[in-house]
């Protein structure tokens, strides 16, 4: 072939291949494109998950007639003049592709007033080409007709999922910008039945309801944070929705990041977000996160991806930093005891697992009667009366009320404890609430300084490797403050002089404990270098499953953990209670 110009259509069909992958990305530039346009009323229909049909009408400023030719034209925008004006953006669009590249692959007719002229227009498209344009008479505003998508790319069209998976994407584009825009009212039609509509009240609050349902916000936090410029930090505000520990999936594609308004995908932030909870969920576990970072146009570079999909920013530690602390806080502040938390325990046990998670947990090893024999059932339930709960003794810690108050019934497989509550029946597991009690002492002992270091006469001798012995004796010091005496005892050996305060005197395992206590202290980052210390503690000093508890030693758990800042997981994340409520307990024995 001799070297020819490519012609606009087929120019664009390739463009087409960068900035509309699926469906979903129609939608999404088209959804872009009314933001632009002022639109405070975004409707979205799609057919066959938008295969056969995606329509996209706004009540924006409209397309003047004479313009609306040079709309589908390549690189033809209205957003931007020279390049330097990417650096103050306030569009979402600016590439002038999207119209051009989804007409040169489908079939598509606008039909568009300008809000200062008489009469609207109309043009259609097919495969690029102009079929007709005409005047129309039309509300003031745009409806983008997309039929027919990838209809002259057969590759593309084989690379699409199935319906169903399309339409999920799409459902999630409509949701994730109803959520960012929570002032523009956003109707979803999927197949002709309305899926959702937002109000537009302005309250991301009504539209997480509208869009995720009412059980999914009761689950969620509110972030906001607002830091202001220091030297070269810029203001940074984060604000959105995240889940609570409770909440969480098994992947990360629940986690939706917007700067300044704009959708983007970037794993860094994402792990920021992740990161926030450690400790709070376990860690193949991932939270439901909707969160928009507004800082200033010119701190982030929207031109790095066709789709606009990924942004690079000026300063990207100080936006990781600023997003993780506004998480991280606002879960640490839902973990405190507070009016609110407590008015929820009590009216609408927050703290539900679905029946599938109960229904497990009755496979593993609810074998009552079998218990019930062998004698490890030390209770018997009775009426639920707080006068016989664990009382708050002199002794009781300072600490505020994190869980209501819970009376011990039994030990279930000498792993659970069984509790009842005001508001239903709680099962604890007894490893994962002691670990969690255990952590939560010693730290605060550490901060405090306080003297929590137990003498121990015959200290047993612990063998390492020169690696593990390097470590543990680089921090020696806050091991020590951590309450475990550490003395070097020969060449990569050490000899327990003292043991936390805080643990029982029988563990068993200690030379276990500081030989994985060195292997996280070296994967360790600074920060986390007292609390890998303290979970190495924790961990190995914990009553065990397979221990059976007496009533005591159970009131003694119960009552200590309703007063952990976060008595709801483990340091590793693991639950360490579940709750059956009476609503549930009916549902299961089918009384309502
Ligand atoms: P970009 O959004 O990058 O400018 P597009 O190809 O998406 O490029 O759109 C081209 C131009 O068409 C826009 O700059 C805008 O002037 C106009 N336009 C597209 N959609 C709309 C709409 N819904 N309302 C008003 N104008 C629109
Ligand atoms: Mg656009």
């Amino acid at each position: 072939m001799s070297i020819e110009h490519l012609s606009d259509v087929v120019i664009s069909q390739i463009a087409a291949g960068e900035v509309i992958e699926r469906p979903a990305s129609v939608v999404k530039e088209l959804i872009e494109n009314a933001l632009d346009a002022g639109a405070t009323t975004i409707h979205v229909a799609s057919e066959r998950g938008g295969q056969r049909l995606i329509r996209v009408s706004d009540n924006g400023s409209g397309i003047p007639s004479d313009e609306v030719e040079v709309a589908f034209a390549r690189h033809a925008t209205s957003k931007l003049r020279v390049a330097e004006d990417l650096n103050h953006l306030l569009t979402l669009g600016f590439r002038g592709e999207a119209l051009s590249s989804i007409a040169s692959v489908s079939r598509t007719t606008l039909t568009t007033r300008h809000r200062d002229e008489q009469i609207g227009s109309e043009i259609r498209l097919e495969g690029g080409a102009l079929i007709r344009q005409q005047p129309i008479g039309a509300p003031a505003g745009t409806v983008i007709t997309v039929e027919d998508l990838f209809f002259n790319t057969p590759a593309r069209l084989k690379f699409l999922k199935t319906e169903a998976t399309e339409k999920r994407y799409i459902n999630s584009i409509v949701s994730r910008y109803a959520m960012a825009y929570p002032a523009v009212r956003f109707v979803y039609e999927q197949d002709r039945r309305e899926l959702f509509g937002t109000t537009g009240s302005g309250q991301l609050a009504d539209v997480i309801v509208k869009v995720m349902g009412i059980e999914q916000f009761k689950q969620s936090i509110e972030v906001s944070s607002s830091e202001k410029a220091i030297d070269n930090r810029p203001e940074i505000q984060v604000f959105g929705y995240t889940s609570l520990p409770e909440l969480t999936r098994g992947d990360r594609t629940q986690i939706t990041l917007f700067v300044n308004g704009r959708w983007i995908q970037d794993t860094r932030l994402t792990y920021a977000i992740v990161q926030a909870y450690q400790t709070f969920i376990p860690s193949n576990r991932y939270p439901i996160a909707v969160l928009m970072i507004d800082l200033p146009p010119d701190e982030v570079d929207v031109n790095v991806h066709p789709a606009k999909a990924e942004v690079r920013f000026r300063h990207p530690d100080h936006v990781f930093a600023a997003l993780q602390r506004a998480v991280r806080e606002t879960i640490i502040a839902s973990q405190q005891p507070g009016e609110q938390r407590f008015r929820k325990y009590d009216e609408e046990n927050i703290v539900q697992v679905s029946r599938g998670s109960w229904n497990s947990h009755i496979q593993l090893d609810l074998n009552l009667s079998e218990v019930q024999n062998s004698g490890t059932m030390v209770e018997k339930s009775d009426q639920f009366n707080a006068d016989t709960a664990i009382p708050d003794g002199p002794d009781a810690p300072h600490r505020p009320r994190t869980l209501p108050p819970l009376r011990v019934i039994g030990q279930i497989g000498a792993m659970y404890i069984v509790a009842e509550g005001p508001a239903g029946m709680y099962l604890i597991d007894q490893n994962a609430a002691h670990t969690r009690i255990i952590y939560e002492t010693l730290l605060e002992q550490y901060e405090a300084g306080q003297d929590n270091i137990r003498q121990v006469s015959t200290g047993e001798t612990i063998e390492l490797t020169t690696d593990e012995a390097k470590i543990v004796e680089q921090y020696t010091d806050d091991i020590a403050r951590m309450g475990l005496k550490l003395e070097i005892f020969g060449p990569a050996t050490f000899i327990i002089r003292g043991l936390p305060t805080a643990i029982p005197d029988n563990i068993s395992s200690s030379h276990r404990m500081v030989q994985d206590m060195a292997k996280s202290l070296d994967k360790a980052k600074t920060s986390e270098i007292i609390a890998s210390i303290a979970n190495a503690i924790a961990s190995y000093s914990a009553t065990k499953a397979g221990q059976i508890l007496d009533i005591g030693q159970m009131r003694e758990i119960i009552r200590k953990l309703e007063r952990c800042a976060s008595p709801h997981t483990a340091p590793d994340g693991r639950a360490t209670l579940i709750h059956l409520s009476g609503d549930q307990l009916a549902r299961e024995f089918a009384r309502s």
